[in-house]
């Protein structure tokens, strides 16, 4: 399923990005473009705007009840309209959308820090970007937190 998040979900298509969800973010104000966008790239829209209403049978809107972002995340979850599929996790630019491509650590040397650098094995890069990404500390707490929400939004929504 593919997404397209509205202005006022800027931090949920972050959140689905990580999870490795093709996620749009669309920041302009009006209704029509959003809804011309996800139609012509058959993505889902995500919003909290209860004006926004499907006008033909393809449109597909998924309102958002919640109001903050670690709530939205397990709104979508609760509904089952997002699950965790570990070896998406970290697969997208946080930033651009872009599926990241692998490097090889020769290809990171000089663009992370050194220490990073000899820490790490693995490298990928965001081909609209260019940023680089590895797997730190970091991502492996963002890995915990992620599998811990899922774990209390599945056993909550029962
Ligand atoms: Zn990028």
């Amino acid at each position: 399923m593919k997404f397209l998040a509205d202005r006022m979900l800027g931090k949920l298509a972050k959140e689905l990005r990580i999870l490795g969800y093709d996620t749009v973010y669309y920041k302009g104000e009006n209704a029509y473009p959003l809804i011309k966008l996800a139609r012509e790239e058959g993505r889902v829209i995500l919003t909290r705007n209860t004006k926004i209403i499907p006008k033909r049978p393809e449109d597909r809107i998924l309102r958002i009840e919640a109001d903050r972002s670690p709530l939205q995340l397990r709104e979508l979850i609760q509904k089952k309209v997002i699950a965790l599929n570990e070896e998406n996790l970290f697969s997208r630019c946080l930033l651009c959308n872009a599926p990241l491509d692998g490097i090889s650590s020769e290809e990171a040397e000089g663009k992370v820090p050194d220490f990073t650098f000899y820490q790490q094995k693995e490298f990928s890069r965001c081909p609209q970007c260019q940023r680089i990404y590895w797997q730190g500390s970091h991502q492996d707490h963002m890995r915990k937190k992620v599998k811990e929400l899922f774990n209390v939004s599945i056993q909550n929504a029962k």
